[in-house]
């Protein structure tokens, strides 16, 4: 059954962008520009240190994703002014959001994630919330109470990795959860009234454009508030990058990865905030794709491509 859309689900509609960006929904909830600084709490992975899983997800870097976080050995004020710092050149006068990016970012126990919490909060009046990127098997009931606890007296965004619904691939790439996990995890946090941020991957080399449309339609079914799409990135010192080295698949070129991130787009249900369309990557530790590193020409062509093809997030959004 399609969906009537209501005026408001369409509010994000401007000729430039056809989809929610995080920039506008931010702004229009704070008055102005409020941007992310990325710290590293000196966390590690379940899926790395043999509590869930050895070696990690096929993709993920020595960093855990953190290539742009503060640096560990920095106490968090530190890596909050060094990085507050070099953006506020650029919007002098925005707000911030606390953001614990590398690796699991609750797998601690909860008395020192309490502190580590509440001692970012006190670091910055300027900072109106915080955005936490977790694992579905890295949460229990008194880390989501917690959670619901910093939710009451901050802005909170939990962010979970599920990059792909199917099964198969998640075996290939060494995710060490289910499916079921990661909907339940989402239930729970949205049960504590905690908004949820999912990260998929596009150009797994066993997926087709309609299995990952797929994931999308499945994600739409889970009330969540954002979703984050990148393209799969080869990078050195991973599991992933030696099998590719040893033996190259297939990738997804830019045009292919601009028409399923807009099919994809097209399906999302219209009040999912997008906050990525493609990820970030250091030069230096990218083996492949090499258009990735061009973010803002991946960015133009998905914005061309819905202008030209006069689509917009949730055109095609069907309830189930
Ligand atoms: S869950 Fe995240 S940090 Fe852990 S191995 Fe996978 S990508 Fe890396």
């Amino acid at each position: 059954m399609v969906k009537c859309l209501r005026v408001n689900d369409m509010d994000f509609m401007t000729h430039e962008k056809r989809y929610r960006t995080l920039n506008e929904t931010l702004k229009a909830r704070f008055g102005k520009k409020v941007f992310k600084v990325s710290l590293n709490g000196h966390f590690t992975c379940p899926n790395k240190d043999g509590s869930k899983g050895v070696g990690g997800c096929i993709f993920c870097s020595p960093s855990g994703s953190g290539d742009f976080a503060g640096k560990v050995n920095d106490s968090l004020k530190m890596q909050y002014q060094k990085v507050k710092t070099q953006l506020l050149t650029k919007w002098p006068d925005a707000y911030t959001i606390g953001y614990f990016q590398a690796n699991t970012n609750t797998y601690k126990d909860v008395a020192t994630l309490q502190t580590l919490f509440e001692e970012t909060l006190t670091l910055d009046s300027q900072m109106v919330g915080l955005a936490i990127a977790t694992r579905c098997d890295a949460l229990d009931k008194e880390k989501i109470a917690l959670l619901s606890t910093l939710n009451k007296k901050t802005f909170l965004q939990v962010e979970l990795g599920l990059q792909t619904i199917h099964e198969d691939t998640a075996k290939w790439m060494n995710r060490g959860h289910d499916l079921r996990c990661f909907d339940e995890a989402v239930s729970q946090l949205r049960n504590a009234g905690i908004d949820v941020v999912v990260h998929i991957i596009n150009g797994f080399p066993q997926e087709t454009s309609e299995m990952m449309i797929n994931t999308v339609k499945h994600l739409n079914h889970l009330d969540i508030q954002g979703i984050k799409i990148h393209m799969l990135h080869i990078m050195k010192d991973t599991a992933l990058g030696h099998l590719y080295e040893a033996s190259p698949f297939p990738l997804l070129s830019l045009e292919a990865y601009v028409d399923i991130v807009v099919k994809q787009l097209e399906v999302l249900a219209p009040h999912i905030v997008v906050h990525r369309v493609t990820g970030d990557s250091p030069k230096d530790a990218l083996i492949a794709p090499e258009w990735t590193l061009k973010k803002f020409v991946v960015m133009n062509e998905i914005d061309k491509k819905m202008r030209a093809l006069n689509t917009h997030q949730g055109l095609y959004y069907q309830t189930r």
